[in-house]
This record gives structure tokens, C-alpha cells and sequence, in this order.
């Protein structure tokens, strides 16, 4: 076994956005920041999502408020701080007679146009698609409604993070799992698989989806709150259609699937929502590939099949169990400090968007700031461009 002798103020288990927002904040903050990613950073569910940084308009019909207000204004400052891997993109939803009314969707775009506050980003509008995409939807798509959101490389967004992190001294360490973590009299005693332990004051789990993995086989703690792994899959065909526009597509069952122009030849498609029992290795299956496919063809005349399908690639949503259908389930994201023994400190991080990412590391902090002596307490991460 070797020792590092440094006492870290915040070991971050997960180098995902979460982990990587939180060493960025928190090293800039003049905070001693240790950091492992089992794999490389961002290769997990942080590089799996719709690459969207967005409010999330289907939260509004969950009564999400809070949410939603928060991600818009997000979507704002990450649009600002990180100009280079994010770009505004119109949004297309097909309105069906027979799935959400007129008004419905008119009232909930207002609330997503103003939810937010000033904004940069276009208002929405409504279409008629006689004039516009009569050559890409079925005919009986006669009017739609656009509105705009944000694509984002999501994987570059986490290296972003971390490279900033690394510039203030966070150590960064990759391919290395945490195995073990047992508190001490001073702290957190860590253990990593390549033999090192790491001493810390505070604890911070930010697994993503192996949340409980290291609550109940790494920290060995004896609560943690119930979580679902809910699988979302998306599929990659050549693009198509040839217009930077992305469609919101309504579903029978209510669900909502987009379609988004991809690095300019493709179209990203997705998500489902599937229960699994297992954060490790997701795979699409057959049942979500046909329940993708059927909603292309449901919409466009351009009809498609599995022989068009050129990659996939799936995540996992560890949701907080509250025994709602997934697609209601909360996507907040919840902290839960745990102090049983004052000195150590383990905060564990449940859920959450990519799109909230900044604001969380930013509530970390203060969630934090009775444990540890920060030199700069004023939150900074709103402002300075990655
Ligand atoms: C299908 C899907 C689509 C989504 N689309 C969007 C979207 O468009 N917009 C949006 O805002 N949000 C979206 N989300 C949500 C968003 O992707 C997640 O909230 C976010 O990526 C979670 O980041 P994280 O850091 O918590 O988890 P992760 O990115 O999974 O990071 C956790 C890390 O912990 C590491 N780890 C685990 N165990 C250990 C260990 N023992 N030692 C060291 N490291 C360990 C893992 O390797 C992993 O890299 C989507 C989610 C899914 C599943």
C-alpha cells in the first residue's frame, strides 16, 4: 500500500458532470480536490445523454416548476461560459389531434418562453407546415409549434471541467476505482485499486448510477435511499433530412422522442425508458430499436428500418424511487448529507441533469461550507468561461 500524505479537503468519486463540475468549482475556490474516475472521465452516462441543454418543456406537465426555472436559466449561463461546444437549435413539435391539445402546448411554451427569465434564445412560435418540412412529415401533420433549446458535446463538457479543475490543482486521477472508504478520526481514509490511499476530509459520491454500489459496497453505510435504473437508448442513422432542426415527437403512450441533427450527416434518435437492474454495461434492446423506429415511421415519410441504423449507445437514469411511471419520475437531482460522525462528512448525490450540473457543484459548496475553510466563498462558475 503507498500513502499520499496530502489531507485533501473533497475526495469526488465519478469523474462525470457532476464529479468534474464539482473539482472545477471546488478547486477554484483554493479547495484541495482529489478526484477518481474508474474509467476515463466522461465516458459514462455523461457522454450517453440526448446532448441537450435544456429546461426539459414535458417537466412542465410533472408540475416541475422549480426544475424547469432552474435548467432554463442554466441553459443560459452554460450557453455563455462554454460558447465553443454549444449552439441553439429549433425544435419541432408535430401536433396530433388525438395527443396533447393546442392550448396545452401553447400554455406550455409560454411558461418555458418566460419560466427563465431574460434569454438570449429565440421565442417560440407556431407553424404551419405547408409552407415549412412538407417534404420531411407525413400529410396529416398540417401545424406544429417550434421552440428552441441547446445542443452541447456533452463528453467535451466534462473534460472541460476537468481540465480547469486540473489548472487550479485538482488532482485528477483516471482507470482508477475507488474500493474502499472508511472514515477516521480525521476524515476519510480512501482506497483506490491500484493500492493508494487517499486521506480527506469530506467524502463525495458522485457515481451516477453506481450511487448505491458505493454506498453499500465501498462506503459500507448502513442507509441510502431507494433508487430505479431506468435504461434510455438512442439510435444514429445517416441524416434525415437536410435542415438544422430537431423534432419533439409525441408518442401514444405520452412519452416524447427527438430527433436531432447529429455532426452535420446524422440524426440522433432517442430516448426510451426501460427499468434494468444494473448500472454496468447498458445495451439498447430489440423491444426499444422497433419502439424507436415506429416513431420515425409514425412521423415521416422518409420511412426507416434496422438496416439503417449505423451506431447506438445507451445510459442509465438513476432515478429516486417514489413509484411513479419513469417518464414522471423527478429528474432533480437530491442530496444527502450524511454526518454520522461529524468529522467526516459523505455527501451523496442522486440524479440530476447534465443542464444542472453547474448550479448543483454550486450547491454542493454551500451544502459543504460548514465543514471546510474556503478561501473564496463567493460562487464564481456563473461568469468565467470554461
Ligand atoms: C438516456 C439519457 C439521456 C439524457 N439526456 C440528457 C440531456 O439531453 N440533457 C440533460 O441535461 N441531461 C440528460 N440526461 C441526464 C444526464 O446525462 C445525467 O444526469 C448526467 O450525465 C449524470 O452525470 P453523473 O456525473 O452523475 O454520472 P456519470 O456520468 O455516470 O458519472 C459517474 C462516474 O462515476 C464513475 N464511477 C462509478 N463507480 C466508481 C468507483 N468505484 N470509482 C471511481 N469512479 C467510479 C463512473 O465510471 C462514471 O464515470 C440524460 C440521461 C440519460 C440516461
Amino acid at each position: 500500500m503507498s500513502f499520499n500524505k496530502q489531507i485533501y479537503d473533497i475526495f469526488i468519486i465519478g469523474g462525470g458532470i457532476n464529479g468534474a463540475g464539482i473539482a472545477r468549482d471546488a478547486a477554484g475556490r483554493g479547495l484541495k480536490v482529489f478526484l477518481a474516475e474508474k474509467n476515463k472521465v466522461g465516458s459514462a452516462t455523461s457522454s450517453w445523454s440526448s446532448k441537450l441543454i435544456h429546461g426539459g418543456l414535458r417537466y412542465l406537465e410533472n408540475y416541475e416548476f422549480k426544475l424547469v426555472k432552474e435548467s432554463l436559466k442554466e441553459r443560459e449561463v452554460i450557453t455563455s461560459i462554454a460558447p465553443t461546444i454549444t449552439k441553439p437549435l429549433p425544435f419541432v413539435i408535430p401536433h396530433s389531434k388525438k395527443l396533447r391539445s393546442k392550448l396545452l402546448i401553447r400554455l406550455g411554451l409560454f411558461l418555458y418562453d418566460n419560466l427563465g427569465g431574460k434569454t438570449k434564445i429565440p421565442k417560440s412560435s407556431k407553424i404551419n407546415f405547408n409552407k415549412k418540412y412538407s417534404n420531411i412529415l407525413k400529410s396529416h401533420f398540417k401545424v406544429g409549434f417550434q421552440y428552441y433549446d441547446v445542443q452541447v458535446d456533452d463528453k467535451k463538457l466534462v473534460e472541460m471541467n476537468i481540465e480547469d479543475a486540473k489548472k487550479m490543482g485538482a488532482h485528477i486521477v483516471e482507470n482508477r476505482k475507488v474500493i474502499n472508504a472508511n472514515r477516521s478520526k480525521k476524515g476519510w481514509e480512501i482506497l483506490l485499486d491500484n493500492d493508494e490511499v487517499v486521506n480527506s476530509k469530506i467524502l463525495i459520491n458522485a457515481a451516477g448510477p453506481w450511487i448505491n454500489e458505493i454506498v453499500n459496497n465501498v462506503i459500507k453505510a448502513n442507509k441510502n435511499k431507494s433508487i430505479r435504473l431506468v435504461k434510455g437508448s438512442h439510435i444514429i442513422i445517416k441524416k434525415l433530412y437536410d435542415q438544422e432542426v430537431a423534432f419533439t415527437l409525441q408518442n401514444d403512450d405520452n412519452r416524447i422522442v427527438f430527433v436531432i441533427p447529429y455532426k452535420n450527416v446524422y440524426s440522433l434518435i432517442g430516448t426510451t425508458e426501460v427499468d434494468v437492474n444494473s448500472p454496468d454495461n447498458p445495451k439498447i434492446s430489440n423491444g426499444e430499436i422497433i419502439y424507436l423506429i415506429n416513431t420515425i415511421n409514425n412521423h415521416f415519410i422518409k420511412q426507416i428500418s434496422e438496416k439503417d441504423i449505423l451506431d447506438t449507445f445507451s445510459g442509465i437514469r438513476p432515478l429516486i424511487e417514489d413509484f411513479k411511471d419513469a417518464s414522471k419520475v423527478t429528474r432533480d437531482y437530491v442530496f444527502d448529507l450524511n454526518l454520522e460522525n461529524k468529522n467526516s462528512p459523505l455527501l451523496n448525490i442522486y440524479g440530476g441533469k447534465l443542464t444542472t450540473y453547474r448550479k448543483l457543484s454550486e450547491n454542493v459548496i454551500e451544502e459543504l461550507t460548514p465543514y471546510l475553510s474556503i478561501k473564496n466563498s463567493k460562487n464564481w462558475t456563473d461568469t468565467k468561461v470554461l
